[in-house]
């Protein structure tokens, strides 16, 4: 029975019975007046949960997580552009890969699993092996369980007219981030990570600059992963309109529209599940040294809040999955 099992991985994770409720009814149109009214107001919850300016614009597009890295690629990059990459793993060398078949010139930071490079060491490679187009950063990266600090990398690449892109799919809702004041130019997500959705939607949010550097771009890149496709998509929405390019999962989108509720505090905004989040962990962190379990980062300054990679102890090791799961 799948019901008895509590799933503790960083996605599809645990989702709340009034979420469960949403996604559950009768596949709505997409053209539903409630449907609708759901799509505006996520967009309109996602700049306050993402902390974005007024002009920046989110996208919720059918897909996975992968989907909007890819997109966030596809429209910020060009062959032959200049690419920094801060690599802390598995789901960096994603981006490096995506990067590569776009054509683009990609210079690496980074040391290695456990390890994060530090701010100083990325801004040095911003102004001496520069310049650059864009920056990738993985905020949390799900394989080493690494959190960089993403606020002076974007705060340093805006600075010098570098967009940033940050990978949050491990990351978004369960760790601080202030797209507006840090400057930063895309934060994405998948649905099924800490928002607390099941799986199928890719959650994005460009700044005005990220959607100008689309604009310049010579060659659109492919239909389905254009931000010019999808703008008046999202502004129909947004204005309470009818819109299609490509079928929404519209029982997601009545879904998020609750998940977004729960999510942000009506008083302090993002504080709260921020803090939530970090005592949790802070409590698990405690937990595994009692055990004297190691943790794959090195420092616990840049071990994550939104999941604990541990390593497996003297003479034990995968087959402890089996036998966790047959515990429930
Ligand atoms: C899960 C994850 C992804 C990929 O998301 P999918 O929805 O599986 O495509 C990308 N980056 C990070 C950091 C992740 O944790």
């Amino acid at each position: 029975m799948l019901d008895n099992l509590l799933l503790m991985i960083p996605g599809p994770i645990e989702i709340s019975p009034p979420v469960k409720k949403a996604f559950g009814v009768s596949p709505p149109s997409h053209v539903d007046p409630e449907v609708i009214d759901a799509f505006g107001r996520s967009i309109e919850k996602m700049r306050q949960a993402w902390r974005a300016a007024e002009d920046s614009q989110p996208f919720i597009i059918p897909g996975s997580g992968t989907l909007a890295m890819d997109m966030a690629v596809a429209n910020l990059v060009a062959p032959g552009d200049r690419v920094l990459v801060v690599n802390t793993g598995y789901f960096s060398d994603r981006i490096t890969e995506m990067l590569r078949r776009r054509g683009a010139n990609i210079h690496t930071v980074g040391h290695g699993p456990g390890f994060a490079p530090s701010a100083d060491e990325v801004v040095a490679a911003l102004d001496t092996e520069g310049p650059f187009k864009v920056l990738c950063a993985t905020h949390v990266d799900t394989s080493t369980g690494v959190r960089i600090k993403p606020e002076p990398l974007a705060r340093a690449a805006s600075e010098r007219g570098v967009l940033s892109i940050f990978d949050g799919v491990c990351a978004t809702i369960g760790e601080r981030f202030e797209m507006a004041a840090w400057g930063a130019d895309v934060y994405l997500t998948g649905s099924q990570k800490a928002i607390g959705l099941p799986p199928g939607l890719a959650l994005l949010v460009a700044s005005r600059r990220a959607l100008e550097a689309r604009d310049a771009l010579a060659a659109p890149p492919p239909m389905s992963t254009d931000w010019h496709t999808w703008l008046p998509v999202m502004q129909a929405y947004e204005e309470r309109r009818p819109s299609y390019f490509a079928t929404p999962p519209t029982n997601l989108i009545l879904a998020l529209d609750v998940a977004l509720d729960e999510i942000l505090d009506e008083e302090r905004g993002m504080m709260p599940i921020w803090d939530s989040h970090h005592k949790v962990a802070t409590a698990m962190r405690r937990a595994w040294k009692a055990l004297e379990l190691e943790l794959v980062p090195v420092r616990e300054s840049t071990a994550a809040n939104t999941l604990s990679a541990i390593r497996y102890p003297e003479g034990i090791g995968p087959e402890l999955l089996g036998r966790i799961k047959a515990r429930g």
